[in-house]
């Protein structure tokens, strides 16, 4: 069970980054994992206040970390103390295979049900690498080897890989398949080293190299680990020279992987490298469309566009932001969701993405706009050409942001905050007078407000 505490730190990590802190340590923080159930995670939490709290303000967010760390959960339960000795009563036992080491032996499913090609929306940014992944699954360890995919957040790395899993399984039961992220392959890894130090016998090697098929997901993390990258190496070569099959996501390109050592860079590139991008409008579209159909949600076109256009990069957080107006519109007895119920569902993910700006969209902006660099624009040059800018800037930022002048200052190559008054109040006098400037002021802010 260690392992899986190590796993929920991970979850925890991402959450901390999520809430207020005060939720997190209040609420999050007391929450302790007890089991994965077929694919549901079990959580205890300390108090029914803490369950009634934890389900009515944070169950978006503990879904999306969940999912993002465990992709083979696909919800998960709170239970308080009260309800704990009845399920573990009526609990019966688990599958510990499959699910102690959240991967899948022999014949043992524990790859994502609703991750199939059947469910993935293939348009222009992923037509290549479905192809790809479909082709491998119809032909392992012969077509493509190893199959290196790579590509941003949330843009369906881990659903191709369950994709391919659960093809095998169905069409190659004989295969032995293996799923693990990077993070398992590390940690089996040096699980096998403390074993054998105690003298006991971990049958890491045997465990990884009997493989058919072996998928790494998020192999990026093995970038600072030496150890680890030797046994992959090692792994690697085995199972290569063997025809079976490898498949490794990341989210960059392998000559983007930092200290990834140039032998395995090498390996990877002698396979494919495909890379999977930001779906475009239509597909996005596409998408959420197949996720409303999938999960019988009843919403209306308009609310699928709107969350199509306000996300372009992770579909992840479009399906979370779906999820969200869905749920909005269940709480207050709606049948089906329409644009009112998106607009109050989504209210604070608008807002919070307006306080999201930074100072170094505006400054960039402004930068692009007048065609000057960042480092001018917060060095000490004093000609009309940067200092309005530089002011311009200031200005907008004060406007946008709630920050205070100190911290503008900081950013502005540690100026006193009086000189972040001066420069304020001279472009709102400025405004009212100079066309230029108050052309200049509007449009940067636009540009702003577009990205
Ligand atoms: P990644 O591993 O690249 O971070 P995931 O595979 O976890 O991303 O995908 C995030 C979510 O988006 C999942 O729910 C997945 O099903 C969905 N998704 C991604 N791409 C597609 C697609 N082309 N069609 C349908 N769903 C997709
Ligand atoms: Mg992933």
């Amino acid at each position: 069970m260690q392992e899986l505490k190590d796993i929920w730190n991970l979850v925890l990590n991402l959450i901390e980054k999520e809430v207020t802190a005060v939720s997190f340590d209040l609420w999050i923080k007391t929450l302790e994992p007890l089991e994965i159930k077929g694919d549901k995670l079990i959580l205890l939490s300390p108090s029914t206040t803490a369950k009634t709290q934890l389900i009515k303000y944070h169950s978006i967010v503990l879904k999306t970390c969940i999912a993002e760390v465990m992709p083979n959960v696909e919800s998960f339960d709170i239970i308080d103390p009260t309800e704990k000795e009845s399920y573990l009563k009526a609990s019966e036992p688990v599958n510990s295979n499959c699910i102690e080491n959240n991967i899948p032996q022999n014949n043992v499913n524990c790859f994502n049900a609703k991750y199939t090609f059947d469910k993935f929306v293939v348009g222009k940014s992923n037509q290549f690498v479905y192809a790809a992944a479909r082709s491998v699954a119809e032909h392992p360890g012969t077509k493509y080897n190893p199959l290196f995919i790579y590509g941003g957040v949330g843009l369906g790395k881990t659903h191709l890989l369950h994709a391919i899993g659960n093809f095998l399984k169905t069409n190659r039961p004989d295969l032995k398949i293996m799923y693990a992220t990077c993070e398992k392959f590390t940690n089996d890894y040096i699980e096998s080293l403390r074993a054998s130090k105690e003298g006991a016998n971990h049958n890491f090697r045997e465990k990884y190299r009997k493989l058919d098929v072996l998928m790494i997901d998020d192999i990026q993390f093995i970038s600072n680990k030496t150890g680890t990258q030797e046994e992959f190496f090692h792994t690697f070569n085995d199972l290569y020279q063997n025809n079976k099959q490898i498949i490794i996501s990341s989210d960059r390109p392998p000559k983007e992987i930092a200290t990834l050592e140039d032998r395995l860079r090498s390996r990877f590139a002698s396979g494919l490298i495909q890379d999977i991008q930001s779906p475009d409008f239509e597909t996005r579209v596409a998408i959420l469309q197949k996720k409303a159909l999938q999960e019988n949600y009843n919403v209306d076109s308009a609310v699928i566009t709107f969350i199509a256009e306000k996300l372009d990069t992770n579909i992840r957080e479009m399906e979370g932001l779906l999820q969200r107006v869905v749920f909005y519109s269940n709480l207050i007895g709606k049948q089906s969701a329409s644009m009112a119920e998106a607009e109050e569902a989504l209210k604070d993910q608008i807002d919070s993405k307006k306080a999201s700006l930074s100072a170094k969209n505006i400054i960039d902006c402004t930068c692009k706009y007048y065609n000057i660099s960042e480092q001018e624009i917060i060095g000490k040059k004093k000609n009309k050409e940067i200092v309005d800018p530089r002011q311009i800037s200031i200005y907008i930022i004060t406007e946008m942001l709630d920050l205070p002048l100190a911290t503008i200052g900081q950013i502005f190559g540690g100026r006193d905050h009086t000189t972040i008054i001066h420069s304020r109040d001279k472009i709102s006098e400025l405004i009212k007078t100079s066309p230029r400037i108050k052309i200049a002021v509007t449009d940067i802010k636009s540009m702003v407000l577009k990205l």
